[in-house]
């Protein structure tokens, strides 16, 4: 088959497929425990659901101005207001289908053929698709201390004359960590003295723990939004649980905006209608679904720590923020991918390769779900690879032998 170059060079989702995969199997009856997800398992807040049956009961649901509805502009205008005390006008403002599309608009926007976008690792698995998709080449930090918060002279040791963007994705998905404050204001002086767009992708960034404050970009700076080559990225996804609405949004300068709306506008119009109106609900709604949402990651995220604590061999950051780990289990098995695929046929869980965010050794295990299921997943995953662990275990009625050791 002729396909393009471009469609030969890039990957599928790796969180995406497997996430399938768990489905796949849970179809089958197998006793899967997806510790690979990326989505909190809560409802949609009754505010969301409320105001998107409106629209649904109306039976009226037409287009809508391609970067969104006024009334998720207004939302999205006052939610920026609120947490980053920034007061932006409607024109700095786009809706799209996910932070996934907002981010997707913007790379086409600001990139020509072999400009460079820098990300550090551990990084967002679609991170470099989407700067190939957008037809750069996407430039990865990893710090030489092992740690998975670069330096700021590692990040300009990796600019150059093609460089035209930096993503930083605070917290971090797949490691947790929260850049330090220091270091963001660091980053965004850096990007404006080289004059280098800095997409922020806060797409987690109410979800942080033990007390943390988010922090917020627009403190570091000073420059006007209209000159400011900032891009805000945000959605609902992960703060209201609402992954499958797919809103997300980019607050930027007009001129940036206005390009990425171009482009929205011959890609897929504008998001959902309903999937708007839903949005418009969470964002004015009450707001104590993200707190509750925050204190279960919290306490599970604590269980997870205690288990890895006890398991020999493995090193692990303490997620500041965000649902994921990202241990490491070098001490086990050296190839991420082999390791994945091993505790998949062994005991049935699901987990994502480190490999797929930069980071060989590595696993990225989730505490999304419930607090007795990330339990069980991470007792399974250590009866599986711990020796001094008992010879036998049950999956339900399933006995499982050990026969690998
Ligand atoms: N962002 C989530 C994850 O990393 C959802 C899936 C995706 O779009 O990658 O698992």
């Amino acid at each position: 088959m002729s396909l393009s170059q471009l469609a030969r060079t890039i990957h599928e989702s790796a969180t995406l497929k497997l996430n399938q995969t768990a489905a796949q199997l849970r179809d089958k009856g197998e006793p899967v425990i997806h510790l690979g997800g990326g989505e909190p398992k809560s409802k949609t807040p009754i505010d969301a659901i409320v105001a998107c049956t409106g629209v649904l009961n109306s039976g009226d649901i037409k287009y809508t101005p391609v970067d969104g509805i006024p009334a998720l502009k207004k939302a999205i205008i006052r939610y920026t207001e609120e947490h980053y005390s920034r007061v932006v006008k409607p024109a700095n403002v786009i809706a799209s289908s996910g932070a996934k599309q907002s981010i997707m608009v913007l790379l086409h926007s600001i990139l020509d053929p072999k400009d460079e976008v820098i990300f550090p690792a551990p990084y967002w698995v679609s991170y470099p698709e989407m700067v190939k998709l957008a037809g750069g080449v996407p430039v990865v930090v990893t710090a030489e201390d092992g740690s998975f918060c670069p330096t700021i002279e590692e990040f300009e040791a990796a600019m150059g004359s093609y460089t035209k963007a930096v993503i930083l994705n605070s917290p971090n998905n797949p490691s947790g960590v929260m850049y330090a404050p220091e270091f963001v204001s660091d980053l965004v002086q850096l990007c404006e003295k080289r004059d280098i767009w800095l997409i922020m992708d806060d797409t987690y960034n109410r979800l942080v723990f033990d007390g943390r404050q988010p922090v917020n970009c627009y403190e570091y700076t000073k420059t006007d939004i209209e000159q400011s080559k900032m891009v805000v990225i945000n959605c609902v996804s992960k703060m209201y649980a609402m992954t499958g609405f797919r809103i997300g949004w980019a607050v930027g300068n007009k001129e940036v905006v206005t390009s990425m709306a171009t482009i929205q506008s011959q890609q897929t119009s504008s998001p959902a209608t309903p999937s708007q109106w839903a949005a418009v609900g969470a964002l004015n709604g009450v707001q104590s679904s993200i707190d509750s949402l925050r204190l279960t990651l919290e306490n599970n995220r604590n269980i997870l720590m205690d288990h890895y604590r006890a398991f020999p061999g493995v090193k692990v950051t303490c997620p500041m923020g965000a649902f994921y780990t990202f241990p490491d289990f070098s001490a086990y098995y050296k190839d991420s991918q082999k390791l994945s695929q091993f505790l998949l046929e062994k005991v049935r869980v699901v987990t994502v390769p480190g490999k797929e965010f930069g980071m060989e050794g590595h696993l990225r295990i989730s505490f999304c779900g419930g607090a007795k299921e990330t339990t069980e997943g991470i007792e399974r995953i250590r009866w599986a690879l711990d020796p001094t662990s008992p010879n036998e275990l049950y999956l339900g009625d399933r006995r499982l032998v050990r026969d690998w050791m």
